[in-house]
């Protein structure tokens, strides 16, 4: 009988020498024999068989250390990342505790002061009683970084870029000199830019992580994570084995659909991207607005720092802070009808959120700021959306 588990590479070994649109389309180009299948399968069996000498012949053993439905993904994260490796999870928020439980107690994490709510959360109600000792940054200040890392004597910086809900820029090249200096890891939540507007290890980062729930999948059907690692080393085995020690795994249906989003990335984050630049060029100086919070904007103050280490554009999230305050954001917000009121980002449709009261008591958002996940449908629809909203 035949074997179903031989894939037969399609490209050229070097597949560094090709561009990351035709990577992601041809989701790596690998074709599986006997069928020459161009879709992979999904991989549901939980177990594998030994051979009679006990060896697992098929280089498998049960689906909780790992699972050929996330070969293709996984190398197709790494390919574009130019990471050694990587490793999915469970979800965003799995992905990244890996990456602090690996450094275990009593290590100093430095964190920055904005960042994705639901992971500054679990820091301070999970990480921090466990044992971690954990340094909030100012996100845009390398001096602040710099006198922190040095004098706390840091073991992980965590870096978001552009971070939720402001899109403060931190400039991961400087911060990971910083980190060399003091023999500290630089971590990069890199959820927003994917790796087809920023490459975080090419400017010095050892971890990169992403939220596939977002623009990986990109069509609001999947909870994932990844974690990309620029080195096979100890650190990334012990991550490894919080994964399926731990068993912060991702689903083989799930890991197939992350696959077949990323199959379209380039395309959705291109025109995301697009979609944003335009709206916020035309919503700038809009009267009912104080504040277009976008990086692609020259007014930005992390704009020139965005524009050095994104490439392509600078992506597809935006705030607006509306004037008239809090009560005012909330009626723009219940007023949009293309816009669905909805959290999460980096899907094919508009989202907006009151951010502050998504985050609820303890939030360090501006309380008049609406997040916008700007999708992929045609930007006068949306632009005339939020223009009648803002009547
Ligand atoms: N990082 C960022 C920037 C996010 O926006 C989110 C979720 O909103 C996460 C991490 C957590 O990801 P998940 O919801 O997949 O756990």
């Amino acid at each position: 009988m035949r074997s179903l588990h031989v894939v037969i590479p399609a490209m050229p070994a070097d597949k560094s020498a090709l561009r990351p649109e035709t990577l992601t389309a041809q989701g790596m180009g690998r074709v599986a024999a006997p069928y020459r299948d161009i879709v992979p399968p999904i991989y549901v069996s939980t177990t594998y068989e030994r051979g009679a000498d006990g060896s697992f012949p098929g280089g498998r053993g049960y689906s909780r250390a790992d699972n050929p439905t996330y070969d293709q993904a996984e190398a197709l994260i790494a390919s574009l990342e130019g990471a050694a490796a990587a490793a999915l999870f469970g979800s965003g928020e799995a992905a990244a505790a890996a990456a602090f439980q690996a450094l275990g107690p009593g290590a100093v994490v430095l964190a920055p002061r904005n960042m994705y709510w639901g992971l500054r959360k679990w820091l301070l109600d999970f990480a921090v009683p466990w044992g971690l000792v954990v340094e909030f940054y100012e996100n845009s200040s390398i001096d602040d970084l710099a006198a922190k890392a040095r004098s706390k004597r840091a073991r992980l910086i965590w870096i978001e870029t552009p971070a939720n809900p402001t899109w403060d820029i931190t400039d991961i090249a400087a911060a990971s000199a910083i980190a060399r200096e003091v023999g500290a890891m630089v971590a990069v939540d890199s959820t927003v830019p994917t790796p087809l507007l920023t490459r975080p290890i090419e400017l010095g980062a050892q971890i990169v992580m992403h939220s596939g729930t977002k623009y990986l999948n990109g069509h609001s059907d999947v909870v994932a994570g990844v974690l990309a690692a620029a080195r096979e080393d100890e650190f990334w085995q012990r991550i490894r084995y919080i994964r399926s020690g731990g068993g912060a795994i991702l689903g083989p249906l799930e890991a197939w659909l992350l696959l077949r989003g990323m199959r379209t990335l380039h395309l959705r984050v291109g025109a995301a991207c697009r979609n944003a630049q335009a709206i916020a060029e035309r919503l700038h100086g809009h009267p009912k607005i104080s504040h277009v919070l976008y990086p692609g904007l020259a007014t930005h103050p992390g704009h020139a720092i965005a524009a050095k280490q994104m490439r392509g554009g600078f992506g597809g999230m935006m705030s607006l802070r509306i004037r008239a305050g809090e009560e005012a954001a909330k009626q723009f917000t219940a007023r949009l009808r293309v816009f669905k009121r909805a959290t999460s980002l980096g899907s094919v449709e508009s989202l907006a959120e009151h951010r502050a009261s998504v985050e609820g008591p303890g939030t360090q958002c501006p309380t008049d700021l609406v997040r916008l996940s700007i999708g992929i449908e045609h930007v006068e629809d949306l632009i005339g959306d939020i223009e009648e909203a803002l009547k």
